[in-house]
């Protein structure tokens, strides 16, 4: 489309020529997403996902005059990770809670906000935070995920819903990732591979939420029967019997791609349920489709092709990062292949048609393999990373945080080159208590996290720049925000610590300009028109000043040439002090609690802390340290059941709840001393 129909269609809709369809969507147009220059179609812009925008009135040569346009405030105090979609001049947002809003693009009223009252309990099966990445538009209707495993359609228009319907197997499911949609069918897997669920993917009828299909992509029970050919070949596999029972993950948590070349639905899946391997499956077999990069049919859902990044995975290595469809060179031919930089650190190139393995080299430090053997696209693994197996303590990078989350990568076919979120996360893998021995032994071991874009050459695998190290003081698990480029030499990006949205000149990193967003940047930025003038978008919004109580700034800021508006600075707020009772366990009761706190609140709240550091409370805090009886009312009376502390006496007793008070005082102790 071109600008100059953009605004015809404007000016004839003002005059009241014509009446809005909003979110008109169709499959011609979302074919044509890239030629549709003034929208944002889909959560990666384009089936191809490379999050390229082809406007070029904002430019290396006038981003000095980039400014606020407008700002809206969103209510939630929780992490920020949606990617809008812009079409005809409304904005569609999600939230943490999986909420969406409609916004004009051009004013920023709010046209209407849809909450499906997630009941807070669905907490306890939530493994990294309230958020959704994103929601698909198709012929009226907006339609994305809940937390609690619903899929719903709103109508655009009015943002009621037209229909709604669970589309998780019955479990520890949930969905925060964006569906896709091609053909009337939308594609959507979920989350849980943490909490020992089996992954899937399905399709659903757009008009209706009937299922046409589910694939599952790791095996269920033999003596169930298996659900077809693809299910008994992956169960070769698993080698020790009772897998079935453990989970066993390889959820397809946010990775899905449809590619209209080769009608197939492209996706990569999740770690292994439980992640230690040998708990898995002790017979080494390779556990497919855990780690992998698998294609289906998209009409009916049958099997097409695999590749598994990480055979036996152990170290929480998802392939759920953004896959993204290139027609590139490789070794002199054009070749139609999918890529991604997976969590393991590797950049993959693959063959869209068949899942050939073309190449593969890290693009951030990588100690758990040496490299990945060409013919048979395998890695070649370092013996000692499996902790495992070898009983000592292995200080492993990536570690669980990866080398690229769900921050979305960006692709610009001016450069040539792929604009990845990377991290180095240095780790210590093994024992629980094996690792508390190392780190006194060894109080400096590396357990660092730090980031940084990197401009990667996908053809000749190699960096080509990269942005300035980003490290983060207050820890958790993120350190930095997805990449937009635009045709204008630009690469957007957002610099977590420093908590600003920055530019930098997409040809040779040179930073160009940034804002200062009071807050952390997590997902990718859009670009779009209304009435010919282009527009920047972000949702920001992480943990600031505090975490779980604490206003975060969360916002959807607007930017556009001229613009001069401008955001407060975010309201007081003083954590509660860190003031435990003293010590009143043995060495080894504090122990024990660290085991059970381990098993049972870690996933949740991490070294005390609260992971992500923003979606539940820092229990160093907590004044239930001071009483064993409070202390108990909420671990097993679940006295904040509704806030998603829900009871865990299922799974532990008065005494553990003892024990693991003492640890969380030990870390009270220990956090005073730092
Ligand atoms: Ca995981």
């Amino acid at each position: 489309m071109t600008m100059r129909t953009a605004i015809t269609l404007t000016t004839l809709l003002m005059a009241g020529v014509l009446q809005a369809q909003p979110a008109a969507v169709d499959q011609q147009r979302l074919l044509n997403a890239d030629a549709d220059v003034g929208n944002w179609l889909t959560y990666g812009r384009t089936y191809q996902e490379q999050r390229f925008s082809p406007l070029d009135q904002i430019n290396d040569e006038n981003i000095d005059q980039l400014g606020l346009a407008w700002s809206l405030e969103l209510p939630t105090n929780q992490n920020v990770e949606s990617t809008p979609l812009a079409i005809d001049g409304v904005l569609y947002l999600t939230l943490p809670w999986s909420r969406v809003v409609a916004v004009d693009g051009a004013t920023g009223e709010q046209l209407w906000l849809y909450d499906p009252e997630v009941p807070g309990e669905w907490n306890i099966n939530v493994c990294c935070g309230f958020d959704n990445r994103g929601a698909a538009a198709y012929e009226g209707k907006i339609i994305f995920g809940t937390l609690d495993g619903r899929l719903i359609a709103l109508d655009a228009g009015t943002g009621q819903p037209v229909w709604s319907i669970q589309a998780t197997p019955e479990g520890r499911y949930s969905i925060t990732g964006a569906p896709r949609v091609a053909d009337g069918k939308v594609f959507i897997g979920s989350a849980g591979g943490e909490f020992d669920v089996r992954g899937h993917i399905d399709a659903y009828d757009v008009n209706t939420g009937e299922r046409l299909w589910r694939f599952f992509t790791v095996p269920g029970n033999p003596a169930d029967g298996f659900e077809d050919d693809t299910q008994a070949m992956i169960a070769e596999t698993w080698i020790e019997e009772g897998w079935w029972d453990k989970g066993p993950g390889g959820t397809v948590w946010d990775a899905i791609t449809y590619d209209p070349q080769t009608d197939l639905v492209i996706f990569g899946t999740g770690n292994g349920a439980p992640w230690d391997a040998v708990d898995r499956d002790a017979g080494q077999g390779d556990n497919l489709f855990l780690s992998s990069i698998v294609a289906v049919h998209a009409d009916d859902g049958t099997y097409a092709w695999h590749y598994q990044e990480t055979p036996w995975e152990t170290w929480d290595y998802d392939t759920g990062q953004q896959l993204m469809l290139l027609d590139m060179e490789v070794d002199g031919q054009m070749r139609h292949v999918v890529t991604q930089a997976s969590k393991n650190g590797f950049f993959y190139v693959l063959d869209a048609a068949t899942g050939e393995f073309l190449s593969g080299e890290n693009y951030t430090e990588v100690n758990w393999a040496t490299g990945i053997n060409k013919e048979t696209g395998r890695p070649f693994i370092v013996p000692e990373a499996r902790y495992n197996i070898t009983g000592a303590v292995y200080n492993l990078v990536p570690g669980p945080a990866g080398g690229h989350a769900w921050q979305p990568m960006s692709y610009s076919p001016n450069t040539g080159l792929v604009y990845i979120p990377a991290t180095t996360h240095w780790t210590l893998v093994g024992d629980f208590d094996a690792r508390a021995e190392h780190l006194k032994e060894n109080p400096n071991a590396r357990q660092s996290f730090t980031g940084r874009l990197v401009a990667w050459d996908p053809v000749n695998q190699r960096e080509v720049w990269r942005g300035e190290e980003q490290i983060n003081p207050r820890g958790g698990v993120q350190v930095i925000g997805g990449a937009l480029t635009t045709a204008g030499n630009i690469v957007f990006n957002g610099n977590l610590p420093n908590q600003e949205f920055v530019a930098y000149r997409a040809t040779d990193g040179e930073r160009l300009w940034s804002f200062d967003t009071k807050t952390a940047v997590f997902p990718g930025a859009i670009s779009y028109l209304v009435d010919g003038e282009q527009y920047i978008a972000i949702a920001v919004g992480g943990p600031v000043q505090g975490g779980y109580y604490a206003p975060n700034g969360a916002r959807l800021l607007v930017f556009k040439l001229g613009g001069e508006d401008s955001i407060p600075d975010l309201p007081a707020f003083t954590q509660r002090p860190i003031a435990p009772p003293e010590q009143f366990a043995s060495a080894e009761v504090i122990s024990a609690g660290g085991r059970a706190f381990e098993a049972n609140c870690a996933t949740c709240h991490a070294h005390g802390v609260g992971r992500g550091r923003s979606s539940f409370p820092d229990l160093r805090r907590t004044p239930a340290l001071h009483s064993q009886e409070l202390f108990d009312n909420i671990v097993l009376g679940g006295q904040l059941s509704a806030n998603g502390m829900v009871s865990f006496s299922e799974y532990i007793d008065a005494g553990d709840t003892e024990a693991i008070r003492a640890y969380i005082v030990s870390l009270a102790e220990k956090a005073l001393e730092e």
